[in-house]
């Protein structure tokens, strides 16, 4: 598929080609571990690395082969390596880019286990793991030491949601030989392309947009570079990750519809972000489109939507347990993690436990709008906040 294409004829137009005499568009969900070669020269020959050849279930089949180039097209890389949540995709590019004596850079806002992960490394594996300013742009260039091998980056951060200033800090990281891994699972390659703004590694969760469905955990790697996939591509294999057919399939319908999708979580959530705003209960709206998002400025210029998740923050005269009150009160929001499927969901967090430099006394509530009516959900927030 050429990428002179609208991104929804590229999401909706699949390259799978079915068996010969059988026309639809579905890709085929395979499944299989063993692989049957036609003799012992072609399994001598076989390489696991070649995705054009099929070698064992492990290392892919025609099902995951055409979601991993689906991936690549739409964040407009060439390779891609799924993974069977976000969060192994995520262990995955640490552990294949890190080793003893390695120093790693992560945001401060980063995807919570993302942290804990970064401080396994640095506990029991010798990896130095240090947490910067989510808003530090080009002056990462001054935390950059000579161990740093890996910048890792997360727009925004999905739960305080700072903008980073990505052009900045890969162009810093490009200066020094430093590869950039951009966790991009908010802007789901639609409202951001991370190669575009100069990131090496794309990291998806396709648990969110991608299935849309809440049904299913899945990750992605996205790399141009063959030595930058090669790397990763071996801890891949070393680790055994591999995904299931019937999931890969889910993602792959999901894709189709995701643009479509994403778009309406992004109208419904700016107009429920909108009228949180003129409350006063609530004294932030961190939404990146609203100006009390810091990174406001950064999202303006380098992305072109956002999506459904956002946090707000309360007046500081309500106690957490006042503000656990209210997200108790909510009807059509669900209590529960992650974001980007159908139902609206949120979340309280304590951010002072979270952030070494957190200044609002507030408490803070995570938002995922959902595709119910928005005025639907704007009555609902209205009813419990009257209970506060
Ligand atoms: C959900 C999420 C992940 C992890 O994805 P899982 O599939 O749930 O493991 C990573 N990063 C961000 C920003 C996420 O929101």
């Amino acid at each position: 598929m050429t990428s002179k294409k609208s991104i929804q004829t590229t999401l909706t137009h699949s390259d799978y080609r079915p068996p010969a005499g059988f026309a639809a568009y579905p890709t085929a969900i395979h499944h299989a571990s063993t692989v049957l070669f036609k003799d012992v020269a072609s399994l001598r020959a076989g390489d696991w690395r070649n995705k054009t050849a099929y070698t064992y279930g492990l290392h892919g089949t025609p099902t995951t082969f055409t979601l991993e180039a689906r991936l690549a097209a739409i964040e407009g890389g060439k390779h891609c390596l799924l993974a069977p949540s976000g969060l192994a995709a995520i262990s995955m590019i640490l552990l294949a880019l890190l080793k003893a004596g390695d120093d790693v850079l992560l945001p401060d806002n980063v995807y919570n286990p993302t942290r804990e992960l970064g401080r396994w490394l640095e506990r029991d594996f010798g990896v130095s793991a240090r947490f910067y300013d989510p808003l530090v742009g080009g002056a990462i260039a001054d935390l950059i030491r000579p161990q740093t091998k890996l910048i890792w980056t997360e727009a925004p951060g999905s739960v305080s949601m700072e903008v980073p200033d990505l052009p900045a800090i890969c162009a810093a990281a490009r200066a020094k030989g430093i590869p950039v891994a951009l966790d991009n699972t908010w802007a789901a390659g639609l409202a951001l392309r991370g190669f575009d703004v100069g990131a090496d590694i794309v990291m998806q969760a396709l648990t969110k947009y991608q299935s849309g469905g809440s049904d299913v955990l899945m990750g992605a790697a996205i790399t141009r570079d063959a030595a930058l996939n090669e790397h990763l591509s071996m801890a891949h294999m070393r680790l055994g990750m591999g995904v299931g057919g019937d999931d890969a399939y889910l993602v792959l319908r999901g894709l189709e519809t995701m643009k479509l999708r994403f778009d309406a979580h992004d109208a419904a959530a700016r107009k429920v972000a909108g009228w949180l705003k003129t409350r006063p209960e609530i004294a932030k709206v961190l939404h990146p489109a609203f100006d009390d998002c810091p990174g406001h400025d950064v999202w303006r210029r380098d992305f072109t939507g956002a999506g459904g998740l956002f946090s707000v923050v309360f007046d500081a005269r309500y106690s957490g347990e006042q503000v656990d009150r209210f997200v108790d009160a909510l009807e059509l929001f669900g209590i529960g993690y992650s974001w980007g499927g159908t139902h609206s969901l949120a979340v309280p967090y304590r951010m002072q436990g979270m952030r070494r430099d957190w200044t609002d006394a507030g408490a803070l509530v995570r938002l995922n709008i959902g595709l119910e009516g928005p005025d639907d959900l704007i009555a609902d927030l209205a009813q419990a906040l009257a209970k506060l």
